[in-house]
């Protein structure tokens, strides 16, 4: 007879840490958004191996108390939410309370945090039954994540070489980072500074990401109706690129790959596209987080929109619009 169990905790964490730790791109992408959610105006992120063998994540943002320090890498434990209203309006990225009791599964994660006006910080190690230690820290929190997947063997062959993690790791910080234009971020690799990127406006730090030649021949979006708004930057078609490298969607802040909004940016360029071309684009929605659904998939990634066919609708004419209007790009027109 087959027998029924309760798995126990730390491999319930294991494998659904499938879904939330693809690869360290994904570990850093979880404690990017834990950084933004805590209202960090400054992050530096330093690598090692691609992400493998060490991620570690400085935040200025509001840090986590002693008492709290411990329940932070349990499962199904966050700050964010505590009721399906809730849940229905969430405006942080993160809420699920998985991210950290997943990554704290599959690899050995060290926290360690100084909560607005605390004497001094905390450090907790993240083995089982571990203390909070005191700890030397200005302030906000530092999460450092140690060989990843150094318990799940079978999970460390799927790793691509140091090169590919790395440069998925970049394209993480790279999504977050045009989206929080407010926020300072620092990257370095192997202890090489990759990317700096200090606080800037929108555009400012679209150039920084996407290239002056992109924002130089670009078309700037802004566009409402009722409860929705699309804004951004969409390259003229004459900037299309070989490959769709440079499509920047974002659903309230959250960077997602959704077919609708795929699909009406592809017809908004259709008649001004030539051959297998991709448009270059950055551009943002808002909407009520009501009317739509984040919560599809552990990493987010995907959304789920109340009224889909009013979403292309909106986003199809605000772009087909703004890449007809007549005159100059961005550069032409604004300061910087
Ligand atoms: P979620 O983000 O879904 O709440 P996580 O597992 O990512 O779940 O984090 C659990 C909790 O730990 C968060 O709700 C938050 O209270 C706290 N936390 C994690 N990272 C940070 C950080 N960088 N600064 C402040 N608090 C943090
Ligand atoms: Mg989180």
């Amino acid at each position: 007879m087959p027998v029924i169990r309760q798995l126990p905790d730390l491999l319930i964490s294991q494998t659904a840490a499938g879904e939330v730790v693809e690869r360290p791109a994904s570990v850093l992408k979880e404690l990017l958004e834990n950084a933004i959610d805590a209202g960090a105006t400054a992050v530096q992120i330093a690598l090692e191996e691609g992400g493998v063998k060490l991620i570690r994540i400085a935040d200025d943002g509001c840090g986590i108390d002693r008492d709290q320090l411990a329940l932070a890498p349990t499962r199904h434990a966050t700050s964010k939410i505590a009721s399906l209203e809730d849940l229905e309006r969430v405006a942080t990225m993160g809420f699920r309370g998985e991210a950290l009791a997943s990554i704290a599964a599959v690899a050995r994660i060290t926290l360690t945090s100084r909560a607005a006006g605390a004497p001094h910080a905390w450090r907790l190690a993240g083995e089982p039954g571990a203390a909070p230690e005191p700890a030397a820290l200005i302030a906000g929190t530092v999460v450092e994540m140690r060989d990843l997947y150094y318990n799940t063997p079978a999970r460390r062959k799927f790793l691509k070489a140091e090169g590919t993690e790395f440069a998925h790791c970049a394209e993480a910080v790279k999504r977050i980072a045009l989206a929080h234009p407010g926020i300072a971020f620092t990257l370095t690799h192997n202890g090489r500074v990759s990317l700096q990127l200090p606080r800037a406006d929108a555009r400012r730090r679209a150039a920084a990401i996407l290239g002056d030649d992109f924002l130089a021949d670009a078309r700037e979006v802004a566009a409402a109706a009722g409860p929705l708004r699309l804004s951004g930057i969409a390259a003229l078609p004459a900037h299309a690129r070989a490959r769709g490298d440079a499509q920047y969607c974002y659903v309230n802040g959250r960077f997602v790959r959704d077919k609708v909004l795929a699909h009406a940016l592809r017809e908004a360029y259709q008649d001004m596209l030539h051959g297998s071309r991709y448009p270059a684009y950055c551009l943002f929605l808002e909407l009520d987080p009501a009317a739509v659904d984040v919560n599809v998939h552990p990493a987010k990634t995907e959304v789920r929109f109340r009224d889909s066919r009013a979403i292309h609708q909106f986003v199809y004419h605000a772009v087909n619009k703004a890449l007809s209007a007549p005159l100059g790009g961005l550069a032409a027109g604004a300061e910087s």
